[in-house]
């Protein structure tokens, strides 16, 4: 019997918050015997010089994808993108920018913590993960490295955590502004773990957005909301994907390949990819 097609649309590597070098992650993506792969770390698009490479090499097909922060109405809402160019300017310059916000984000968040005697070198934090898009986990992880908090757990539900006494929300990028890049690069706008969303009003907005697709599978969603999801997805027409939002041992034990993708959504999404690659 042929094996079955199986692509992992959401992972992360080093160049955000997972744990597994761009190069790693495609060994990994080899060792669970997955044919397709998106990388989609959080507002990067670094790992693709190493991670198509290392694809070729071992005969992965890996199309372009990127995880954008953004919010709406203060609710933060996390936006697939797929199968643009990786030259894409205006993908590389939303990148940039959502490096900046972080930048400053981060620098009040560090600010916060040190008024509560847990101090962190901004230098330090950025040698640890050279390159990486650097967020609230990084931060977390120092906490849990100098001893202020016992797990990277704590120190979201103790400090950083929305509305805690160190968080910081920073500069908001709206939905609206992310759907628009996306398509300026001829790519799918997809929302991420829509399962995560919880205020009805929000997902009523979200369904009257230009998006593509949803994604529908997702290791952590219940079976119950999993149905919800395909069905709201399948009467708009739109694309359901899906992934493992794999991130290696910084985050939860979730591994690459628990959910995916068959060939049909896989080569939709394949197919656009090659053609902006070409243009
Ligand atoms: P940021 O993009 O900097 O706001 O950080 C958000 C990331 O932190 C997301 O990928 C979340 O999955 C992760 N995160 C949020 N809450 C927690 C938590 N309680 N424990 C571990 N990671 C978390
Ligand atoms: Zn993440
Ligand atoms: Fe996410
Ligand atoms: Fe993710």
């Amino acid at each position: 019997m042929e094996k079955q097609f199986r692509a992992d649309l959401h992972c992360h590597t080093t160049c955000s918050d997972g744990i597994l070098s761009p190069a790693e992650l495609i060994q990994r993506a080899k060792e669970k015997q997955l044919q397709g792969v998106s990388i989609t770390d959080h507002d990067s698009i670094n790992a693709y010089p190493i991670a198509i490479l290392e694809a070729k090499k071992e005969n992965i097909d890996l199309i372009s994808g990127v995880e954008f922060s953004t919010s709406h109405l203060e609710t933060t809402v996390h936006i697939l993108a797929y199968s643009f160019s990786v030259t894409n300017t205006h993908i590389k310059r939303f990148c940039q920018k959502h490096q900046e916000r972080r930048q400053e984000r981060n620098r009040e968040i560090l600010k916060l913590l040190a008024a509560n005697n847990m101090s962190i070198n901004e230098a330090d934090l950025t040698a640890s993960h050279p390159g990486a898009t650097l967020g609230r986990p990084h931060i977390a992880w120092e906490m849990v490295k100098k001893g202020y908090v016992q797990s990277m757990s704590d120190a979201f539900h103790l400090f950083i955590g929305e509305n805690k006494s160190c968080y910081v929300r920073g500069a908001s990028v709206s939905i609206e502004e992310a759907i628009d890049c996306i398509h300026q690069a001829n790519g799918f706008a997809v929302i991420a773990h829509p399962h995560l969303i919880k205020e009805p009003h929000i997902v009523k907005d979200l369904l009257k957005m230009k998006f593509d697709g949803l994604e529908g599978y997702y290791a952590r969603m219940n079976p119950k909301q999993n149905e919800r999801w395909i069905r709201l997805a399948t009467k708009k027409d739109w694309l359901i994907t899906g992934g493992s939002d794999f991130h290696g041992d910084m985050k939860y034990s979730i591994d690459l390949g628990s959910s995916w993708v068959g060939e049909d959504t896989f080569r939709i999404l394949k197919d656009r990819f090659d053609q902006n690659s070409i243009a």
